[in-house]
């Protein structure tokens, strides 16, 4: 990549959702990778992700063990959005009820070295973990810059200390049982509360900023702020994070859109033949296809707009569901340079008379998926609207 970001570390309040207890428990066990230190996999993601305190917090991020965070749906989309493929997202349940919890699990899927545990540490002999990670173990040596806007450490660390481990360990069995990532049975391998460190780019973390994206922060002493580079970036993404809808809030704005879109269709009523049957479409597709653009083509039909947003001669024609291209623009089926474009997996919906189109991204997820208008000639998805119905809007020129 080549990129050079400025980082820190980012962190929340204590109590996690994800642990439970005085001794902030982890609540999802780990399976154990080494049978001879019961050294736990750390990449394991346990599913259900289980949460069982603070699901109620009123924000939007908040730390989860060993690296990983939580993300509410809007949080989720703009960093989706922003940091392509960076993290991967895991829905979560309410431990209590095993009903669905109002948060993913973010999983950054970029590792970083920071260091390197003493020499004098003694291995486990089948892994090669070390026996334990104390801070006063550590020789720290982390790099300038990152190249991602999301990472997490690649080592480990343990808050064990020799002489308080067999007490703790006692005290543990007593309270909640052996689990496997807190303590090996009684081998003297036991490693407590392992973590891993999260960061986040200068960039990352002043774009959470402005879009008031609250929960977490840097951790204290970590220092650095953002270059011209970065403003430039994070301004760039909040223009497009909010054509896509996701800048501020949801709410008003989602409600006077669909308002907007009822009042238009109620006057722009046409069509009287038999409702389309998009059931072997949406078959075809594997997904459904937005309820807006069903409602739309079943009432008004394949509707051309002249001189979109006052543009001469820039005209487009809403396909029908027959006419829609569900190939063309699949994620990979083009070959992208961005690396925000490559993650856009797209449906064209709507034809201009000079090649380029407008598509739904099906991998924002649904049922009102955000609208792309493809460059053909910059190779690019430009963010265009949040939904089908701002989509309409836009080539109308109402943008108010
Ligand atoms: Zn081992």
């Amino acid at each position: 990549m080549g990129r050079a970001l400025g980082y820190v570390g980012f962190t929340g309040p204590d109590r996690r959702l994800d642990t439970t207890g005085y001794f902030d428990d982890p609540v999802n066990v780990l399976p154990v990778k080494c049978a001879n230190c019961t050294f736990p996999d750390l990449d394991h993601v346990p599913q259900p992700y289980r949460l069982a305190r603070g699901i109620d917090r009123p924000v939007d991020l908040a730390p989860a063990n060993l690296g990983n965070f939580l993300a509410r749906d809007r949080a989720r989309r703009v960093i989706e959005a922003a940091c392509p493929g960076q993290c991967r997202f895991h829905p979560t349940t309410v431990k209590k009820t095993n009903d669905a919890a109002p948060w993913f699990l973010a999983v950054p899927t970029h590792h970083i070295a920071i260091g390197r545990v003493r020499a004098e540490v003694p291995r486990c002999s089948a892994c090669g973990e070390p026996k334990t990670c104390h801070v006063n173990e550590f020789e720290p040596d982390p790099p300038g810059a990152i190249e991602w806007d999301v990472a997490k450490s690649l080592s480990w660390g343990s808050h064990n200390d020799t002489i308080g481990l067999e007490r703790d360990r006692a005290k543990l069995r007593a309270a909640y049982g052996p689990r496997a990532e807190i303590m090996a049975a009684d081998t003297g391998w036991a490693r407590q509360r392992i973590y891993r460190y999260l960061f986040f780019s200068l960039r990352l973390e002043l774009l959470l900023k402005k879009l008031k994206i609250k929960g977490m922060t840097r951790l204290a002493g970590d220092s650095g702020a953002p270059t011209g580079e970065d403003r430039a970036w994070v301004d760039e993404q909040v223009d497009r994070l909010n054509r896509l809808g996701f800048g501020s809030p949801p709410g008003r704005d989602g409600r006077e859109d669909q308002g907007w879109f009822d009042a238009y269709l109620k006057k722009h009523r046409k069509r009287r033949g038999a409702p389309h049957d998009f059931g072997p479409i949406e078959a075809a597709l594997g997904a459904s296809l937005p309820p807006t653009y069903k409602v739309f083509v079943d009432q008004v039909g394949a509707e051309i707009f002249r001189n979109v947003e006052g543009e001469e001669g820039f005209e487009a024609r809403i396909l029908l569901p027959q006419d829609l291209d569900l190939t063309s623009y699949r994620q990979g089926a083009v070959p992208m340079d961005g690396e925000e474009d490559r993650q856009v997996d797209a449906v064209l919906f709507a034809a201009t008379g000079h090649g380029d189109g407008f598509c739904f991204d099906l991998a924002a997820g649904g049922p009102e998926y955000p609208v792309y208008l493809y460059d053909h000639e910059a190779n690019v998805f430009d963010a265009y609207a949040p939904n089908f119905g701002g989509c309409i809007r836009r080539f109308i020129g109402e943008d108010g």
